[in-house]
């Protein structure tokens, strides 16, 4: 089964692509992932990515594409794939068609995480971390014991900058700009499923079931 995951953040990939992809046996691919890889095991392609970040710039998509392809090609990718966060915009999906082509393989599954803005920012807004020990709590689905601290100290409770609902909708607004034309490019060739991402992680985990079939 090969998939790509798409859907803005908090829309919760993460958690179903690591259910699904325990369930099947294939392997929970993310550029991340290869990028850091590559880069430990200090592959020609790795080195060169490397070289950029080390002068704090963006790896460019050519050599993304070519880790991409290199991690398709591992045996434990031989029985299929979930593809998490790639492509991410119309011209990284034609790319990767491209690229699926000359593998001769093809997508089975594009799915998107439907998800409100006003969720994520539910989600993501309510996140605190202790400064101190670095203990992670949600106001909402895990509050801190005491209000604002830990309970182990002197510690103190803040949101990350990231977590702010500016950053939040600022992260949601560049997501969209960037995935919408994928989005309706998968729709228009059939291949888009779209879930309703807003619910309980149970409730998303059957609709992903139910898209993927019990088959490998
Ligand atoms: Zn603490």
């Amino acid at each position: 089964m090969r998939v790509v995951f798409l859907g803005p953040p908090g829309a919760g990939k993460g958690t179903q692509a690591a259910r699904l992809t325990s369930k099947r046996g294939i392997p929970h691919i993310s550029t991340g992932e290869i990028l850091r890889t590559a880069i430990q095991r200090q592959t020609p392609t790795g080195l060169e990515a490397q070289g950029y970040m080390d002068k704090g710039e963006f790896v460019p998509f050519e050599i993304v594409l070519r880790l991409v392809r290199d991690r398709l090609q591992e045996a434990d990718a031989a029985e299929g794939w979930l593809l998490d966060g790639f492509p991410r915009n119309l011209e990284q999906g034609s790319a990767f068609e491209q690229l699926l082509a000359e593998m001769g393989q093809s997508l089975d599954h594009a799915i998107f995480f439907d998800v409100a803005d006003e969720e994520v920012v539910r989600r993501l807004g309510g996140r605190r971390v202790c400064e101190t020990c670095g203990d992670t709590f949600h106001l909402e689905f895990s509050p801190p014991p005491v209000e604002g601290t830990c309970g182990k100290g002197d510690c103190r409770i803040i949101q990350r900058s990231d977590d702010s609902e500016e950053a939040i909708r600022n992260r949601l607004r560049v997501y969209s700009e960037e995935t919408d034309p994928l989005v309706e490019h998968y729709r228009s060739s059939g291949s888009l499923q779209t879930i309703d991402a807003s619910g309980a992680i149970e409730g998303i985990e059957s609709e992903v079931d139910r898209i993927c079939g019990s088959g490998p």
